[in-house]
């Protein structure tokens, strides 16, 4: 629309932007709600967070204002051999030359449909979208499709996408949105049970993130138990076991993170980084679901277009080939180790919990997170980006030398939040 009011001047407008960042932050305000919605929206992040970026190159970012960081957020998840792989992009730009979206799939749909099937070990079949809320929610579809049931039991603060039946914050939505959802706690075997008790003869699905990395909070491994409940229970009410490797998928484990637990679901939804970085989801499932997955009405405009699969083909051969979850363990490990001893010889509580390849670094006594922004705001200045408070990814690109880097500005950022917060 255009506007009608003159444009304030410099010398009206409320500050005067310093930076490209805030330059760009402040032309954003004015068309779009909030200047960024969601996850990556910087104003939930410590002072001197950037909200733009001019590229990326391996395990580095470089903002608009042309600072340079070490990144441990990986886009969030999708970044996982590296930011502009030259396999993947040669593989992407290739595709691209001979078309993306089309009026139906490229040969790339059949060719990753095989390698995904060949990579995942519990699945028969895959379905194609474009986002893991996509994925999430055509998974449900499976299953009470196969079913003919309603209700679907969910973790307790566990993150599951944005439609409205899972988007954490309810603006927007109805309470109907939710009424089939049934809420139990992570490893808590009694919880779960009396969940499925409640879902009776209703129970359609149990939907579960292979691991917990909730928000905030100390991220949980699964329980043996847990896990092996959550099967047990599945299987004896006829129910689809649902994981959401949306953000664990070829981090944990190259073929499914509960492979080393020796359980298997029947359905699973993937994105983030199963292309690195180009938009693709995946939802798998075994024979017994094959018939119900096909009776569903679900596609998109974008769904099976070229250029991502192409991406994804490379991503699953150059994961596979370069033994990715071996790499992200042992630099993990080295990430890990290093704070611990930082932490230790400063005298600073620290908490690592879950998977090393996920790190999550949480501080004792900090119950709003502020030696937490205090810890990342102070890594930031030294050209490393961390996160307070989500768990962050390490990616194929990280190297030893890159932590022995990133452990000069952790160094930094611990003794900053001794200085400010003292120790303990
Ligand atoms: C990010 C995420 C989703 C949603 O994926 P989008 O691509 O943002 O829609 C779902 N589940 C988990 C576990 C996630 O981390």
């Amino acid at each position: 629309m255009p506007t009608t009011a003159p444009e304030p001047s410099p010398a009206t407008a409320t500050t005067a932007a310093t930076t490209a960042d805030q330059a760009l932050r402040q032309r954003a305000r004015r068309v779009v709600p909030g200047g960024m919605t969601g996850h990556l929206n910087a104003a939930a992040l410590p002072p001197g967070y950037p909200q733009f970026f001019q590229r990326g190159q391996g395990c580095r970012l470089w903002d608009v204002d042309g600072r340079e960081f070490i990144d441990f957020m990986c886009a969030w998840g999708p970044n996982l051999l590296g930011y502009h792989h030259p396999e993947v992009e040669a593989a992407a730009q290739a595709q691209a030359a001979l078309g993306d979206c089309l009026n139906g799939p490229t040969p790339r749909f059949v060719e990753l449909a095989e390698a995904v099937v060949d990579t995942f070990a519990h699945a028969d079949w895959v379905m194609f979208q474009k986002n893991g809320t996509d994925a999430t929610t055509v998974a449900l579809m499976v299953a009470r499709a196969a079913t003919g049931r309603r209700k679907v039991l969910v973790a307790h603060g566990s993150y599951h996408g944005a439609a409205p039946w899972c988007t954490p914050v309810p603006a927007g939505t109805t309470a109907e949105d939710r009424t089939h959802l049934i809420r139990f706690r992570y490893n808590d075997v009694a919880s779960l049970e009396q969940a499925v008790a409640e879902a009776g003869t209703d129970l359609a699905a149990v939907l579960l993130a292979p691991i917990r990395h909730d928000l905030g909070i100390d991220q949980e491994l699964p329980t043996p138990a847990f896990a092996q409940a959550a099967r047990r229970l599945c299987t004896q009410a006829g129910a689809a076991l649902v994981l959401d490797e949306v953000r664990t998928g070829l981090r944990l484990h190259g073929a499914g993170s509960w492979e080393p637990l020796g359980i298997r679901p029947d359905l699973s939804a993937w994105s983030k980084a199963i292309a690195n970085g180009h938009a693709l989801a995946a939802v798998t499932g075994t024979d017994a679901l094959r018939d119900a997955a096909g009776r569903i009405f679900t596609t998109g405009s974008f769904w099976a277009g070229g250029v991502a699969m192409a991406a994804g083909l490379a991503t699953l051969a150059v994961a596979r080939r370069d033994g990715l979850a071996a790499h992200l363990d042992r630099i993990g490990s080295l990430l890990r180790q290093g704070l611990a001893e930082q932490a230790a010889a400063l005298g600073i509580g620290i908490r690592q919990s879950g998977p090393v390849q996920m790190p999550l670094v949480l501080f004792n006594d900090d119950p709003a997170w502020e030696k937490g922004f205090t810890f990342c705001a102070e890594a930031l200045r030294h050209g490393v980006y961390l996160h307070p408070k989500h768990n962050m990814f390490l990616c194929g690109a990280h190297t030893e030398a890159d932590i022995t880097l990133a452990l000069r500005a952790t160094e930094a950022g611990l003794q900053a939040v001794r200085q400010r917060h003292g120790a303990g």
